[in-house]
């Protein structure tokens, strides 16, 4: 068994009982990252960095002050500044922008003992299904459909977080979810990811692209992992004012326990056309999984879901567009020269910005215009009142909801990058909770005919991580899945 190999809680473990040395354990990742360059998951390796935070991590262990994540190599997504290590969210406007501050979210992970490898890539500002709109190029699935050598996708936008996960090229890494960007890549990839409750971690020192939408989270190799990692990266953070000033609990205590009598809601909404019928299956394994557990299940309606969507391609470019209006050559990375200021600022975000980020811009603008904002704008902002209301009273039926993470599996790079609107119906059983802010979590569950990994999804109340971790829990043990991309690399 190589140090790679190994689970997040099982290398703690090992770095515990002195089996091997936090160096020892990065320097088996930096040599896994060198060898899989292909795949492109990570747009910055920061191998010294690494090695001195490991050599660190020992000697704290040695002086007996090892904290919870201590010596364990982590991937971070590049949309989280690092202090004095460059941060581009993959995109050319932040090609040579360094941080001088490091995000929240991983400067809690460094405290608790975690060693950075590098940055890893994702979909340009975190816009995209594929990773394919990255400045970087996109991220190559370790998975392959048996037999074939085409590559795939490992969905978006936290794309070379899974992927670097999946190929066992860090312990786990950071993501970030808007609309599906860490549990669309972790079914894609067949590992673990969780968006917590909005507001569960701090938003700080995050680029921000939909900042109501937003939210912090980690993509792992299995759910007990996913729980470590959260709770590190929770908690209250006096610098962003969304940020929840509540308890974080351990979340690791909670996988592994009895989900019996929980009642888990069935939505009747979430199914789409053409959905193959292996993922229709794989949910009715997860139903009769959680049944074989002790769960009741019951049938519940989330009658707006089919207004997630098209609400939730309003108010994110409307709000990216707000957000994105910092770009203008004088403050941050690119400057592009002109005649005068507004050429400056037209020529700097015409080259500065790719195609996506400039089509959400278009749309953010337009729907926020006058005339427009009553007709888009706000009624979005209706429909997602509408959609937390119907969670809201799904909460009197049921403790979680299990859904399919993604209405399909992953699919060929560039198979679906000039419909954009093909490409926005991958978020289509994920949106729904960043519109009402909730938690969900998707873990792998099966492997299609193809043999390529399929996710399933759990829901849960506002703050309760605790219950969806159970839930996940009891899926994974049903599911044993533990399966793995064959290496090709
Ligand atoms: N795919 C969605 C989008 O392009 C979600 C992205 C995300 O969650 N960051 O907006």
């Amino acid at each position: 068994m190589s140090l790679t190999n190994l689970t997040l809680k099982a290398a703690i473990d090992g770095l515990a009982a002195r089996e091997f040395t936090s160096v020892e354990l990065t320097r088996a990742h930096i040599d896994a990252i060198e060898a899989a360059r292909g795949l492109n998951a990570y747009i910055l390796e920061t191998p010294d960095k690494a090695i001195d935070m490991a050599a660190k991590s020992d000697a704290r262990r040695a002086l007996g002050e090892a904290g919870p994540l201590e010596g364990a190599p982590l991937g971070v997504k590049d949309l989280f500044c690092t202090n004095g290590v460059r941060t581009t969210a993959c995109s050319k406007i932040l090609e040579n922008f360094v941080p001088t501050y490091e995000s929240t979210v991983t400067s809690q992970l460094w405290r608790d003992g975690a060693v950075m490898l590098g940055k890893l890539n994702l979909d340009q500002f975190a816009m995209g299904s594929s990773n394919e709109t990255s400045y970087f190029g996109p991220v190559t699935n370790p998975w392959r459909a048996q037999g074939s050598t085409k590559a795939l996708t490992p969905g978006g936008s936290s794309g070379g977080s899974a992927a670097a996960v999946a190929a066992d090229l860090c312990l786990g890494a950071t993501a970030t979810d808007t609309g599906g960007s860490i549990r669309q890549p972790a079914a894609f990839t067949g590992t673990v990811g969780i968006k917590p409750t909005y507001g569960r971690c701090s938003r700080w020192g995050v680029v921000a692209f939909a900042s109501s939408l937003d939210q912090a989270g980690p993509i792992a190799k299995t759910v007990e992992d996913a729980a470590l990692l959260l709770t590190s990266m929770s908690g209250h953070d006096p610098k962003d004012s969304t940020s929840l000033d509540i308890p974080v609990p351990d979340f690791t205590q909670f996988v592994g326990k009895s989900v019996k009598g929980l009642k888990i809601g069935i939505p009747k909404e979430y199914r789409v056309d053409n959905m193959p019928a292996e993922i229709e299956k794989l949910w009715q394994d997860g139903i009769a999984w959680l049944k074989e557990a002790g769960c009741e299940i019951v049938d519940i309606s989330l009658p707006h879901t089919k207004y997630a969507l098209p609400a939730y391609y309003i108010v994110a470019p409307a709000e990216a567009s707000s957000n994105l209006a910092r770009y203008d050559g004088m403050r941050y990375g690119l400057r592009e020269e002109g005649a005068n200021l507004t050429e400056i600022y037209e020529n700097t975000r015409a080259s500065g910005f790719g195609d996506e980020v400039k089509r959400r811009i278009l749309i953010g603008t337009y729907v926020l215009s006058a005339g427009y904002y009553d007709a888009y704008y706000l009624k979005a902002l209706k429909v997602r009142r509408r959609i937390a209301e119907d969670f809201d009273n799904a909460w009197t039926k049921c403790d979680a909801i299990l859904t399919p993470t993604a209405p399909s599996a992953a699919f060929g790079l560039g198979e679906n990058s000039n419909d954009p609107i093909a490409m926005y119906l991958n978020d289509v059983f994920t949106v729904t909770t960043n519109l009402a802010g909730l938690p969900g979590l998707s873990l792998p569950a099966g492997l299609d005919a193809n043999g390529l990994p399929l996710g399933l999804q759990i829901i849960g109340k506002p703050l309760d991580e605790a219950t969806v971790f159970s839930v996940a829990g009891a899926v994974e043990k049903a599911a044993g899945f533990t399966a793995k991309a064959e290496k090709w690399w």
